[in-house]
C-alpha cells in the first residue's frame, strides 16, 4: 500500500491534470481530506503532506479529533447534521456542506448569531433522487436558498451533492452537471447576499468526473487513507 504522503501527492497531480483537461485553474479546486474513522496520527500524516482541509461526518468525532489536532486545518462538516447539534457544529466548522432544510439553516443562523460568527454553508441537493440520500430536492433548492439567505449570520456559498452509487460514468457526469446548472440558475436569480461560488462534489471514485463538471471542493477519503 502507498503511504499517505504518496496518496496525497498522487491525488494532487490528478487534480492538476483534470483541471488542465477541463481548461480550469487547479488553484480553484480544494482537496478536502475525509477523515471519518481515521486516527489522529494518520490525519497528522495527511496534514504533513500538505493537506489543508479536513472533512468529517460527525460533530462529536470531529470535536474529539480537533482537540488533538488543533486548528491548523480548515474543518468541514460533510455529513448530515441535526438541528440540535447546530451549536457544536458552528463552534468548530468553517464550512457546513450539508444544509438541506430551512429548519436546520435557522438553527445554524441562531447559534452563529450567539457567538458573533458568519457561518459559511452549502446547500446539499439530492440531484440523483435516490431515496437513501439526504439533501433537498432540485425543485426546492431555489426557495430554500431564498429563505435561508434571510439569516443574517449565514453566508450561502454554494451547493453539495453525492453521486449515485453506479459504474455508469455518463450518469455520474449528468448528476454533477445537474448541480452546476442549479448553481448557475440560482446565481441568475440574483438573490441578495447570495453568491454561489462552490460546488462540493466528487469522492475517491468520481472526483475526476466532478472536476470536469466544475467541482471546487472534492471530498476524498479512501484514496488517501485506504479502505474504512
Ligand atoms: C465518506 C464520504 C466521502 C469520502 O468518500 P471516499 O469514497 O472514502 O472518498 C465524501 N463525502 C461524504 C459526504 C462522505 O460521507
Amino acid at each position: 500500500m502507498n503511504t499517505i504522503y504518496e496518496n496525497v501527492n498522487n491525488i494532487r497531480s490528478i487534480i492538476s491534470r483534470q483541471a488542465a483537461l477541463a481548461g480550469r485553474n487547479a488553484a480553484e479546486i480544494t482537496l478536502v481530506a475525509v477523515t471519518k474513522t481515521v486516527a489522529p496520527e494518520l490525519i497528522q500524516d495527511a496534514l504533513s503532506a500538505g493537506v489543508t482541509d479536513i472533512g468529517e461526518n460527525k460533530v462529536q468525532e470531529a470535536l474529539t479529533k480537533n482537540t488533538r489536532l488543533g486548528t491548523a486545518a480548515h474543518w468541514h462538516l460533510i455529513g448530515h447534521l441535526q438541528s440540535n447539534k447546530a451549536k457544536a457544529a458552528v463552534q468548530l466548522f468553517e464550512l457546513i456542506h450539508s444544509v438541506d432544510s430551512l429548519k436546520l439553516a435557522e438553527a445554524i443562523d441562531k447559534e452563529a448569531g450567539k457567538i458573533g460568527k458568519k457561518q459559511r454553508i452549502l446547500i446539499e441537493v439530492n440531484v440523483s433522487g435516490e431515496e437513501s440520500k439526504f439533501g433537498c430536492s432540485p425543485e426546492a433548492v431555489i426557495e430554500l436558498v431564498r429563505s435561508a439567505s434571510r439569516g443574517n449570520n449565514l453566508q450561502i456559498e454554494g451547493l453539495m451533492t453525492m453521486a449515485p452509487f453506479t459504474a455508469d460514468k455518463d450518469r455520474i457526469h449528468s448528476v454533477f452537471r445537474g448541480l452546476r446548472e442549479l448553481k448557475e440558475r440560482i446565481n441568475s436569480e440574483q438573490i441578495p447576499n447570495v453568491v454561489m461560488k462552490h460546488l462540493s462534489m466528487g469522492m475517491s471514485q468520481d472526483f475526476e468526473i466532478a472536476i470536469a463538471e466544475g467541482a471546487t471542493l472534492v471530498r476524498v477519503g479512501t484514496a488517501i487513507f485506504g479502505g474504512r
